[in-house]
């Protein structure tokens, strides 16, 4: 594409639902941002192909949402969870609810729950559709709408939209909207990690509440710093060689 970044989103979908197929699927945790580029991609190639990874501490309104986008939309979500004995190692080692002990278990429960699973689906795409925006956090907000990056490409439509862009377009196309919003979830992820906040508090204060300083990111969007990779890929090599 020319030049994305002057592109809308529907511009940006447009091109990358033509130029990649088959080989592209939209990555959601059916937060607002994830299901109006769900609703968008859908006008535009209803057969468009939608994952989630299910991280086996999932609320259950999550699950409510993947069977209302099923309904919805008529499109079979695709469901990715962790490698079973990657996930029955980690907490042989370290227990269940390892991610209230210290900052690098919450990392490692990330990367074996979520990190690894993503990076084994993304193998065998050509691109992913996300739906980060520059102004959630200042860690986003140097996205660019089209990169590539690990042999694949990874396309953020709604990159250049502010949270009342997204709230217009769910109140115009009366798009399904997860229910811990208006339990006062600002930002929805794991059950354990993610909690209410009040007005006052920033976008993502719900998420890992009980850390401190820390980048309130999973791992995924925002690579962590060299030294948490060394202490993480420590800890991997202590629950080998199941995780391996
Ligand atoms: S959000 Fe919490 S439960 Fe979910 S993968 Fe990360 S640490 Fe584990």
């Amino acid at each position: 594409m020319p030049n994305p970044e002057a592109a809308t989103a529907e511009e940006v979908l447009s091109w990358a639902l033509a130029a990649y197929g088959d080989s592209l699927a939209i990555s959601t945790s059916f937060q607002k941002e994830g299901m109006v580029v769900i609703d968008i991609a859908t006008r535009i190639n209803p057969r468009v192909r939608v994952f989630t990874i299910d991280t086996g501490r999932l609320p259950e309104e999550t699950h409510q949402m993947m069977e209302t986008v099923r309904q919805r939309y008529g499109i079979p979500v695709e469901i990715v969870f962790p490698e079973a004995s990657e996930v029955e190692s980690m907490i042989a080692t370290h227990g269940p609810n390892l991610f209230y002990r210290e900052v690098t278990l919450r990392k490692l429960c990330c990367h074996m729950r979520k990190v690894r699973p993503l990076e084994r689906k993304l193998a065998t795409l050509s691109a992913w559709v996300v739906g980060l925006r520059r102004s959630q956090t200042e860690s986003r907000a140097d996205i660019a709408k089209v990169e590539s990056r690990d042999a694949i490409v990874k396309i953020s439509p709604l990159a250049d939209w502010t949270s009342h862009d997204v709230d217009d377009y769910i109140l115009r196309h009366d798009v399904p909207v997860h229910p811990l919003y208006a339990k006062g979830f600002p930002s929805i992820g794991c059950g354990p990690c993610t909690r209410a906040t009040f007005d006052c508090e920033d976008q993502r204060a719900g998420r890992w509440w009980w850390e401190q300083d820390t980048e309130k990111e999973c791992g995924i969007h925002i690579a962590p710093s060299g030294r948490v990779v060394r202490q993480v890929d420590a800890l991997i090599a202590e629950i080998q060689p199941a995780a391996n």
